[in-house]
């Protein structure tokens, strides 16, 4: 199968992660302004089920604060905090993937093909996966 990535462009090292646009759809989703098919919230992160599924069961995990991206998100918050807990997270919203196995996706930056500039954790589950899922 052809593979679909592309090599870097010469100004590559450029940063092409945009400051938090707080009009994302899910920070809108955390005001409570679209809803969500919620799984689990605490005061750190929601889980809802993603619109659009790739899985049998296709969850988002997002954190409440304005993070665009994972090193964002670490360097806000530091090393010590910066964990989206999902292992706790799925253990108590969907117990029997975390028994059969599940799989956990990061789309980061122009590069890793981000749509939603807010961070997020796609936990894929809820059957056999394969060796990767197509998008
Ligand atoms: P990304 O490509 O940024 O990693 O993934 C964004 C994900 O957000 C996609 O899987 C897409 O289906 C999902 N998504 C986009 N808009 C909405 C929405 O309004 N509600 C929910 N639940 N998921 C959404």
């Amino acid at each position: 199968m052809a593979k679909s990535w592309h090599t870097e462009e010469p100004n590559a090292d450029r940063r092409d992660t945009k400051p938090y646009d707080s009009t994302n759809i899910f920070a809108r989703i955390l005001r409570g302004e679209i809803p969500s098919n919620k799984v689990y919230e605490d005061e750190h992160a929601l889980a809802f089920h993603d619109i659009n599924p790739q899985a049998l069961v296709h969850i988002l995990v997002i954190p409440k604060g304005a993070h665009v991206s994972w090193d964002d998100f670490g360097a806000r918050l530091g090393g010590g905090d910066c964990r989206l807990r999902q292992g706790g997270l799925l253990r108590r919203a969907q117990p029997g993937m975390v028994t059969r196995g599940y799989r956990l996706l990061a789309n980061v930056g122009r590069n890793g093909g981000q749509e939603v500039p807010h961070l997020h954790v796609h936990i894929f589950g809820g059957g056999l996966l394969g060796p990767m899922l197509a998008r």
